[in-house]
């Protein structure tokens, strides 16, 4: 049988806050949110603003699973969630995989978030078909027989958690937003938990002048970025979680000459599809 084609998608490429103009509509608006979907389940990465988009296309009739993984509990990378349609009809069934974080049992932040007074819906008034599994950073995965989830703590305020997709035994896709370059170790640990992944979405926040007066604000910046991308040449690269303050004609200026270097690096944009082989 003819294999079916993996998409990767980006629904919502921002950090921070959802908001923008035309001029940084190319690099997106929505915050943090990547689809890969297999020929049996849509695979999401974070619930920012673009997960709603996700939503939004999804056929009404649509049974097919959703998972949905969480790096970390920042609203960037939740405030999509009740507005996730899939998570109220019912038809499909929903997993939203929590990880504990700095000893913190998740579902404590999503409590947190989606409560009175900062917002009217609670985790309450999801389908049923909607269920919340915690796991510890460090651990496995497995979403089928068929893909497993490797996962490892990056720095970042109040820690993130880093995703390694692996289908039929080989390794695709890796997903580290958001992350901070805080120790002499921290981006070799990138390196060696991507292994042989064909794929690397990750944060670039800053330039290296910028990050001079942003340290401990949690992000990577382009300088970072070559470093990787120089050590993992065959990995396609995407530069992820942009800045909100950014234009698209100032994310490009910035980004020229790291790309016009590495041609595995590439800027991700909004609604961008990519199929994987
Ligand atoms: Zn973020």
């Amino acid at each position: 049988m003819k294999s079916v084609t993996d998409n990767l998608i980006f629904w919502g490429t921002r950090g921070g806050l959802p908001s923008g103009d035309v001029a940084s509509a190319k690099y997106g608006l929505a915050t943090s949110c990547v689809e890969l979907a297999v020929s049996d389940r849509h695979i999401i990465l974070d619930a920012g603003s673009g997960i709603s988009l996700f939503g939004k296309q999804m056929e009404p009739n649509s049974t097919k699973a959703i998972d949905i993984l969480i790096g970390h509990f920042h609203y960037d990378h939740l405030i999509g969630l009740p507005f996730c349609a899939p998570l109220f009809t019912g038809n499909q069934p929903v997993r939203i995989f929590l990880p504990e974080l700095d000893g913190r049992p998740g579902i404590k932040a999503i409590d947190k978030l989606l409560s009175p007074p900062l917002f009217p819906i609670t985790r309450q008034m999801f389908a049923d078909s909607v269920h919340f599994h915690s796991f510890k950073p460090g651990e496995t995965l497995t979403l089928s027989p068929d893909i497993l989830v490797s996962t490892s703590l990056f720095p970042h305020p109040g820690q993130n958690c880093g995703y390694r997709l692996q289908k039929s035994g080989e390794d695709i896709l890796c997903y580290i937003s958001d992350i901070e370059n805080t120790g002499a170790t921290t981006l070799d640990d990138v390196i060696a938990f991507n292994k042989d992944s064909t794929h690397l979405i990750i944060d670039s926040s800053y330039t290296q002048e910028e990050i001079k007066s942003r340290k401990g604000w949690g992000h990577l910046n382009l300088g970072d970025i070559e470093f990787i991308a120089k050590a993992l040449p065959d990995v396609q690269i995407f530069m992820y979680h942009h800045d909100i303050f950014k234009s698209d004609s100032q994310i490009d200026t910035d980004s020229k000459q790291l790309l016009s270097k590495y041609t595995n690096v590439r800027i991700a944009q909004q609604f961008e599809k990519i199929q994987l082989a």
